[in-house]
This record gives C-alpha cells, structure tokens and sequence, in this order.
C-alpha cells in the first residue's frame, strides 16, 4: 500500500491524458492480498479527480465481490469478467449474482481480460445464457499466454464466435465499442470516412480448430472445437499498409485439427474488413514493442 498514492496517480493522468484512458486496479488476493478495498478507494480517488473510469481485475479477492462491485459506477470496467475461480460473477449454482445484474444494469461494463487464468468456458457459457454479455472482448496477452491459452486477440475473438455471437457482434466489442468505453481520442474503432486509417484484415477461416480456456488451479483447461477461426492477414496503420501475417503468424501455435484441404478456396469464406485498435490501452504502434507492464500469472 506504501506505493499507492492518488495524488501521484492523478498528476500522471493529468500529464499524459493522450494516451492514459483509465486506472485498472488488479484487486487479487495474490497481489493486494488484504488491502482491496483501500487500493480500490484510492483508485477510485484518482480516476474521479481525472474524469476517467476504473477498470478493476477481479478474481480470487479478499473481499467479496459485491463488496467491490458497490464501489463502481457507470462507465467503470470489471476485466478478467468470465474467470472460473473464487469470487466470479456467478454464485455456486451457477446463477449471476444480483449484484453484478445491478452493476450492469447502472451502466459497468465487463470485460473478457483472457489472460492465462481468466477465461473459462462453463462461467462464459453460463453467463451469456443469462445475458451477461462482455461489453467488451480483449485478450490480455502477454508472454505467459502468447503460446496459448491466448495465443492472440483474433484467437479469443474466434472463441467469442464458437460461443455464438454473430460476427458484428464480436467485431464490434473489440473495436467501436472498445473505443466508446474507453473514450480513445481520435475516434478509432470505426471505418467512416475521416476516421484514422487504422484497420486490421482478416480472413474468416473454415476448419476445425482447438480453442483451450485458461488454466484454472490444478484442474486439466477444458478445449472445445471451434468452426470458425478470424485470421489475420494485412495491417493498415495511419494509412499505411505494412505485412502481411499470412496463413503461419494468424495461426501462430493453433492447432489446426481440420482434416479438410485449407487455403484460398477451400476454407476461406472470404476476407472480412473490420478497424480494429488492438488491446486495451496498446496502441497499434507499440504492438510491436515489448510490453512494459503485464499481469502475473495467475
Ligand atoms: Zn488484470
């Protein structure tokens, strides 16, 4: 707790507004151990003072979630939103607390966060069958999920279609919806005329792919086959063309377990075009950059 300070946290929002779109507190035991509920007030502090959300990471915390949940308001993000560990969204029955309907209901917004522990296939299945939709779809990749559960956002994305969202659907809560919550300058997220050309192309794959969920305690992740599979082929950024990821980097470390003949004309459905912004908060120009900050593994 000594090094949480609101004051400084707001002068460091203040000074780089262009590129700072929130506070994310990681509330997990294994990180704030007992002290949630301070870090939180002082997150909440410095977000307030700036105008901008919070986003808090959820999942095994000390203090309940409703708890949590009683501190966020509109236009605040709950991430790592589907993990299948203690204090989840849903109770031990598998119904959404009432809380969280609350929540969503006064405008917070939940987020997929995948990462190497968060994403599991019994709460994401449970949850959308009660309507409790990501508001928005991210991956959390970093260097301990890049060779899977994560592998990429378009890999998490696909999941999202194996789940049984529409492709708009999807699309959307990784791009115009993405951009609105988190209030992103420049309005990405969009293909208007006028917009930033910042895009990434896609081909919609057939086949039949292996989609593992994340690694919850000592239990064996659950993979399920997914029929769809959104790889990326060209990235267009300022308006820039650059590369092209081709057939190997869209499909990077995905077991493709398709006994059917791939390539152009057998598997493609054809290219689909969609902006997209990349992750939460990582603009498409450091993409390509180490990351500075990632999420312990969990
Ligand atoms: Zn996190």
């Amino acid at each position: 707790m000594r090094y949480a300070n609101a004051k400084l946290t707001l002068r460091t929002l203040e000074r780089h507004r262009d590129v700072l779109l929130g506070v994310k507190i990681r509330l997990s035991r294994n990180i704030a151990g007992g002290n949630d509920m301070a870090a939180l007030r002082l997150a909440r502090e410095a977000a307030d003072a700036a105008g901008l959300p919070v986003m808090v990471h959820i999942g095994d915390t000390h203090s309940p979630l409703p708890e949590i949940l009683a501190m966020l308001r509109k236009g605040d993000v709950i991430t790592h939103a589907f993990h299948g560990r203690n204090q989840g969204i849903l109770d031990g029955r598998g119904r959404a607390l009432p809380e969280v309907v609350h929540a969503l209901a006064q405008g917070v917004l939940l987020d997929v966060g995948h990462g190497r522990g968060s994403f599991s296939w019994k709460v994401m299945e449970a949850a959308m069958r009660q309507n409790l939709l990501p508001g928005t779809i991210s991956s959390d990749v970093h260097q301990f999920n890049v060779a899977g559960p994560v592998f990429d956002l378009a890999t998490t994305l696909s999941k999202f279609l194996h789940l049984g969202l529409t492709l708009d659907q999807v699309i959307e809560r990784a791009t115009i919806l993405l951009a609105r919550a988190f209030r992103f300058p420049h309005q990405p997220g969009t293909l208007q005329p006028g917009a930033v050309a910042d895009v990434a192309v896609f081909d919609l794959v057939e086949g039949d792919f292996e989609f593992p969920e994340s690694y919850v305690s000592a239990a064996e992740p659950e993979k399920r086959i997914g029929h769809r599979k959104l790889v990326p082929v060209a990235t267009v950024k300022d308006g820039k063309l650059y590369g092209s990821a081709g057939d190997s980097g869209g499909t990077r470390g995905m077991k493709d377990v398709s006994k059917r003949k791939k390539g152009p004309g057998a598997g493609s459905t054809g290219a689909f075009r969609g902006a997209m912004n990349g992750e939460l908060g990582l603009a498409a120009e450091d993409a390509n950059k180490p990351m500075t900050t990632y999420d312990v593994p969990i």
